[in-house]
């Protein structure tokens, strides 16, 4: 199993990070905290609170809601600083933003998070930053340039699930003196711990596994030093914070993160190996898979597999895709994951641009929720008919 850094298991470590119940009459979770206003005793412990910066000053830069989630997530991602944004989008926008410049040269994964290429071909690129996309298994060294400031991972990609050499591309540059920053969402801090292969910086849509229940946006960056100040300083100077009930929402989710994760894991493994014997299916995108390029990456640097996965049909029609998705009785039709419910997203033209994609069959992402496996088979199987029958 997924064993921290420390003395302890990450399992163990779940259940007890971030707990403050000395402070809360001895509660076992920490309380929701509303509020904007902290008022201070005397001048002189106001003084002294905004002079230490840290601590309950003001809402919007954080309550005890806020800071147990903090302080538990950087505990699981091994080292530094947490802070929780409002969604996993913001994490990584406010994240390009506070570490590069005007002038400064980004490399971005071509496998990344749509709307986080959208933010660097129109935004980022507004304020003066230029980037240059890479195909995820690329040696990077020849495309650093004397103003790449950052270097961005994900891995595995969005969609198609290509990985990554995540230390070799930390390393090259860290060489560079670039700073380098990864999404983890897929792996969350069990599965993969991004600080211990070098990386800078870790970031989270707490929105999918870690929050669980499809009922809230998170996000999340961990990291330390002057690369998490300038972060943090960036996401205080938008004025942007995480309300406290969805932090509490959030911790509540993360207690149980590790059991919830391996059954998620199992269920999408047993889906993937039914979905590679059938005839309808061209090939399966899992890391875990001992056939998939980027098995042997995964089993170096990684300790799980999540639930998401892709699905490469042999060739079909709109229509019969529609036919097998329409009537599914369990696989949901709808945006993010990390729920315990299954979903299914039929996966239009991936727009990438470093790397071709070979596939000309329709591809479906699929999330495996905690239903019962071969129920969910069962739902598959009455789709993969009617794919078949609308042919
Ligand atoms: C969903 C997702 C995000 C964005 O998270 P939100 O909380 O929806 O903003 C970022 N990265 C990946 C890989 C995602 O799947």
């Amino acid at each position: 199993m997924s064993k921290g850094r420390g003395k302890e298991a990450d399992e163990t470590r779940i259940v007890h990070a971030g707990k403050g119940g000395e402070r809360h009459h001895g509660t076992v979770t920490t309380p929701v905290y509303h509020t904007s206003t902290v008022l201070f005793p005397s001048v002189a412990a106001l003084t002294e609170a905004k002079k230490s910066g840290g601590g309950v000053t003001y809402g919007r830069k954080g309550t005890p809601t806020t800071f147990a989630l903090q302080d538990a997530i950087a505990e699981l991602e091994g080292g530094g600083a947490c802070i929780v944004l409002p969604s996993g989008l913001s994490a990584i926008t406010i994240s390009l933003v506070g570490l590069l410049d005007s002038g400064d040269h980004l490399l971005m994964v071509d496998t990344a998070y749509g709307p986080t290429r959208r933010f660097c071909d129109s935004l980022l690129r507004t304020l003066g930053v230029e980037t240059t996309y890479y195909a995820p298994n690329r040696d990077i060294r020849d495309l650093l340039r004397a103003n790449t400031r950052a270097v961005f991972l994900e891995s595995p990609g969005s969609f198609t699930f290509e990985m990554q050499d995540i230390p070799a591309v930390a390393a090259a540059a860290r060489e560079h003196g670039a700073v380098t920053l990864i999404d983890n969402t897929w792996a969350t801090p069990l599965y993969c711990k991004p600080l211990s292969l070098g990386i800078d910086v870790s970031i989270q849509s707490v929105t999918k596994y870690i929050g669980g229940h499809s009922d809230l946006m998170m996000g999340a960056v961990t990291a330390a030093g002057d690369t998490f100040d300038r972060v943090q300083s960036t996401a205080f100077q938008l004025g942007l914070c995480a309300g406290p009930d969805d932090c509490s929402l959030a911790l509540r989710g993360l207690r149980t993160l590790a059991p919830r994760l391996q059954q998620h894991g199992r269920t999408a493994r047993t889906l993937a190996d039914w979905l590679v014997d059938r005839s309808e299916v061209r090939r399966v995108l899992s890391p875990a898979l001992a056939h998939d390029p980027g098995h042997a990456i995964w089993k170096r640097d990684y300790t799980g597999a999540s639930g998401l996965f892709g699905v490469v049909l042999e060739p079909a029609s709109d229509e019969s895709v529609a036919a097998m998705l329409d009537g599914l009785r369990y696989f949901g039709l709808g945006y993010s994951w990390g729920g315990f419910e299954s979903l299914v997203l039929p996966v239009a033209r991936r727009r990438r641009t470093e790397t071709p994609w070979p596939e000309d069959g329709p591809l479906l992402r699929i999330h495996a929720g905690l239903e019962d496996p071969d129920d969910l088979i069962a739902d598959l199987d009455a789709g993969l008919a009617r794919l078949s029958g609308a042919a």
